[in-house]
């Protein structure tokens, strides 16, 4: 079937009004359930050809994610579509209101490869839960995925509710070449503008997911131990291919010691002294992208990890000491100068919480932020003088999981927000509904002549 064809297919779909009732958003959702329950073995083998990524971290980061939504959409069903009455001011009496929550159409949803379950299906829970259609791009990327999802979606989805076009740069444009009602895209910045240019041809929304630098904080009164541990696990999941992974992490000159040696220990105590060996520590996704890590390296002051193969793709969890202040494009040090997406943390020194707050204000909002204090002091100077999609503190990544929380970004970090309540307010359109019986004509006290109201009215 032509891309085209696909597209006008889904809107027939939507169109018939299939996709609207409660009991269909909720058959929608079940099969999505079913598909990956039915399936986990085969989504985990997937996952890791794609990524090397373990069955735990798999079950953790990726189907334990989709199937909170899912449920979280479930449980508020009924009481988000059923309508609301809305408020009517004095001067329009009587009349009656109604807010009615109404699906846009047909969403497109374009993921990246790096969580490539999670990104594609859990804006799809709250697209379906919305009463929408969906056509689905997963990433070319992740290959073994991909066609997973290509193959399981028509079995549980006969009706056509939602489709899957797989494909790269080519069938991403010819998509985007497409009227939809709304856009969901995650991915770079880059890629970013180019799905922005294409929606603007139909008007189309965008939610738009994108990465960044995303800081953390270690202050001088931090507990080292598990500040360094949650930091490792948030960086070196995944192989640090993660959106809100922390790109670089700021501390005092003279914590850089023992935060290096926390580090370590907290790197050990997760994958082993030998991390290769572990069956939970991830691989690079492709040769460009680990010949580009390695690149980012030369040079660099490597004072954990460093080890790496390219026949495996494998680059141990690596911490350096980063000999640049500045953060941005024109960074010196090339680890400051674009976002990381991998196992490397840089530590930076500078010499106080504020001067982080000013490396951080320097460059693009980033998507997220993690501050380690014990002090209700610096918490706020982080949260009141700096932006970014999210702040956690005391820990990373876990705001993600959140699914009744907001997640998304600011600025260059992306626009809009989904996840639980926020999906369901990003793919619907609340339509406000108003009935002003014709008996008793209070209108006509706003309809000309206006004589006895003077200009007020
Ligand atoms: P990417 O932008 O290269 O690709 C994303 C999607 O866009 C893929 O499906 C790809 O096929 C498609 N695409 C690529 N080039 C295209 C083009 N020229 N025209 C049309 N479509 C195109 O991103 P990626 O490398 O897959 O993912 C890494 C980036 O995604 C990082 O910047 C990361 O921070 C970001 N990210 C953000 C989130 C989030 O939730 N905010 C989550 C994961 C990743």
């Amino acid at each position: 079937m032509t891309i085209p064809a696909v597209v006008s297919d889904a809107r027939k779909v939507f169109e018939s009004g299939a996709t609207r009732s409660p009991s269909a958003r909720a058959a929608s959702l079940r099969a999505l359930r079913a598909m990956i329950i039915d399936n986990e073995a085969a989504i985990e083998a997937a996952l890791w050809a794609d990524l090397h990524k373990g069955a735990g971290e798999a079950q953790l980061t990726e189907i334990g994610v989709v199937l909170a939504e899912i449920g979280h959409a479930l449980r508020h069903l009924r009481r988000r579509t059923r309508p609301r009455r809305g408020p009517v001011p004095l001067a329009l009496w009587p009349a009656r209101a109604r807010l009615v929550s109404e699906p846009l159409g047909v969403v497109l949803v374009i993921a990246p490869w790096n969580y490539p379950l999670q990104l594609l299906l859990d804006p799809l829970a709250g697209v379906l839960a919305a009463g929408n259609t969906a056509v689905l791009k997963p990433s070319e990327l992740a290959p073994e995925t991909s066609a997973l999802v290509a193959r399981l979606v028509p079995a549980y989805f006969p009706g056509g509710e939602v489709r899957v076009v797989e494909g790269g740069v080519e069938e991403t444009t010819e998509l985007l070449a497409q009227r939809f009602d709304h856009i969901v895209f995650t991915g770079s910045g880059a890629v970013g503008r180019i799905v922005m240019r294409a929606a603007a041809e139909h008007l189309t929304p965008v939610t738009l997911e994108l990465g960044g630098k995303s800081p953390a904080w270690v202050d001088d009164d931090a507990r080292l131990d598990q500040a360094a541990r949650r930091l490792v696990w948030a960086k070196f999941t995944n192989a640090g291919q993660t959106c809100v992974a922390p790109d670089y992490v700021m501390t005092t000159p003279d914590r850089v010691p023992a935060l290096v040696e926390a580090l370590r220990r907290a790197i050990a105590d997760l994958w082993g002294d030998d991390p290769r060996a572990s069956g939970d520590y991830g691989r690079v996704v492709n040769e460009r992208q680990f010949d580009r890590l390695v690149a980012l390296l030369d040079g660099a002051d490597v004072v954990i990890g460093g080890e790496h193969d390219r026949a495996e793709r494998y680059l141990a969890p690596t911490v350096v000491v980063s000999g640049g202040r500045a953060v941005g494009p024109d960074a010196t040090d090339p680890l400051l100068r674009e976002e990381i997406f991998g196992p490397v943390l840089p530590i930076v020194a500078v010499e106080s919480a504020e001067q982080a707050v000013d490396v951080v204000n320097n460059w693009d909002k980033p998507l997220a932020l993690y501050v380690f204090t014990s002090s209700a002091r610096t918490r706020k100077l982080f949260e009141q003088r700096t932006s970014s999609g999210a702040v956690v503190h005391d820990a990373g990544l876990i705001h993600v999981a959140a699914t009744g929380l907001p997640f998304g970004g600011v600025g260059a970090s992306g626009m809009g927000a989904y996840h639980g309540p926020y999906s369901w307010r990003a793919f619907s359109h609340l339509k406000p509904v108003l009935r002003k019986p014709l008996a008793l004509d209070t209108l006509r006290l706003a309809q000309p002549p206006f004589t006895g109201f003077g200009s007020r009215l």
